[in-house]
């Protein structure tokens, strides 16, 4: 891991508050980084809501509100991103981390990333005999 990258991680548990969850280690690779600062990032868009608000916009509350189109990209989770202040640092280590769980546009955010959402739980309702233990 280089110092700009140590940086980084500590920049995410400080935000996070969660104190020493994460494992720092020496090495360079990528993916020990996000490793790394992987559950801080996730425990701070928790507390910002930021899965909610990706969920307001592709399967909102209210019928009369047209729904978001995912364009497989991430458009409209950098849009939620840029609301809560994050610049672009810290939007690129965001989707670092969306992308390694699985989540590589705006709807497999909510489809494979947050805990819960209205969009996935509507794709379950719709197919229960495909219903996943996993979820
Ligand atoms: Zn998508």
């Amino acid at each position: 891991m280089t110092n700009a990258d140590k940086g980084r991680e500590r920049n995410w548990k400080d935000r996070a508050d969660e104190g020493s969850s994460a494992q720092t280690d020496d090495s360079d690779s990528q993916a020990e980084f996000i490793d790394a600062i992987s559950s801080n990032v996730l425990g701070v868009l928790e507390k910002e809501r930021f899965f909610s608000r990706l969920d307001d916009l592709f399967s909102p509350i209210d019928p009369l509100i047209e729904r978001a189109k995912c364009g497989h990209s991430f458009d409209r989770s950098i849009d939620v991103l840029r609301d809560l202040g994050m610049d672009s640092d810290d939007v690129e280590d965001v989707l670092a981390v969306l992308r390694s769980r699985g989540g590589c546009c705006d709807c497999e955010v909510l489809y494979n990333v947050a805990d819960e959402s209205r969009l996935k739980s509507e794709y379950w309702k719709a197919r229960p005999q495909k219903l996943n233990p996993a979820f």
